[in-house]
């Protein structure tokens, strides 16, 4: 199947926004990266470079967005390894004598130096154990309360709830359903089964886990991508459902309170 869509990032005050898809190789390193879109990647082992250590990196990324003095960027690239939770007596440290979790936090702290508007969190919490979920779900958290923005993209929904104002819940890669993070995770619950079901599967819920397997991407099937799985298909599922308020599903559960 084609996909389709739009990408506008708006631009400072009174400037037109730019369409990532189409915007040129050099409008997106001088202006958009680590500038108006900040990212912290899934696999940071991936994103650091391999030969410099994680201070040079830091140093590097401040100088670049910044062209501060040599003493400030060693404060300004101090002051984001603290903010991500990174210990300052491994700024020394190449990335291969990194731990996964150190990797992240590196990784982290070289997305938060330029105060980008957007912020894009690609599992940012993966490999970290719960006190270092806690400090960088509250930093993130900050960085949105500071007025920016932060697109979070997690399968730790303990972490979302702690930091999503609205949700956005994909299945076979589609969404389907978006919900205010209050109502998602409140009382009354989200409304499309997979949705519910997701959350019934929590340790610290019904512990219940969704019977059978997602679908190959591949070979999606003609109606709703869900069926198989859902305690509420009917025959109407086999027609694929439309996207219409806030709902992809025939037969939306019915809110819990
Ligand atoms: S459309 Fe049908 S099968 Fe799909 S989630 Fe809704 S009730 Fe279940």
């Amino acid at each position: 199947a084609g996909t389709s869509g739009t990408a506008l990032l708006a631009g400072p005050e009174g400037a037109a926004a730019t369409d990532l898809l189409t915007a040129g190789e050099k409008t997106l390193a001088r202006t958009v990266r680590g500038r108006r879109v900040g990212l912290v990647p899934q696999s940071p082992a991936a994103h650091l470079t391999p030969v410099r250590t994680v201070r040079s990196q830091l140093e590097e990324t401040v100088r670049a967005l910044t062209g501060t003095t040599r003493r400030a960027r060693r404060k300004a690239a101090e002051d984001a390894a603290e903010r991500a939770a990174f210990p300052a007596g491994h700024l020394d440290r190449y990335p291969h004598e990194l731990s996964g979790g150190l990797a992240q936090r590196a990784a982290t702290a070289l997305a938060l130096i330029g105060d980008a508007r957007l912020l894009l969190a690609d599992e940012p919490t993966t490999g970290l154990d719960r006190d270092l979920v806690d400090r960088t779900v509250d930093e993130l958290r900050r960085h949105a309360d500071d007025g920016r923005a932060l697109l979070l993209i997690t399968h730790d929904l303990a972490a979302a709830a702690r930091i999503a104002d609205r949700v956005a819940v994909m299945y076979a890669g589609r969404i389907v359903e978006i919900a205010p993070a209050h109502r998602f995770f409140g009382p009354a619950g989200p409304r499309h089964p997979y949705a519910r079901g997701l959350l019934d599967a929590l340790p610290d819920r019904a512990f219940t886990p969704i019977p059978g397997m997602p679908p190959e991407l591949s070979a999606l099937p003609e109606g709703c991508a869900f069926a198989p799985r859902c305690p509420l298909a009917t025959e109407l599922c086999s027609s694929r459902p439309e996207f219409t308020a806030h709902l992809a599903c025939h037969h939306p559960e019915q809110p819990r309170a």
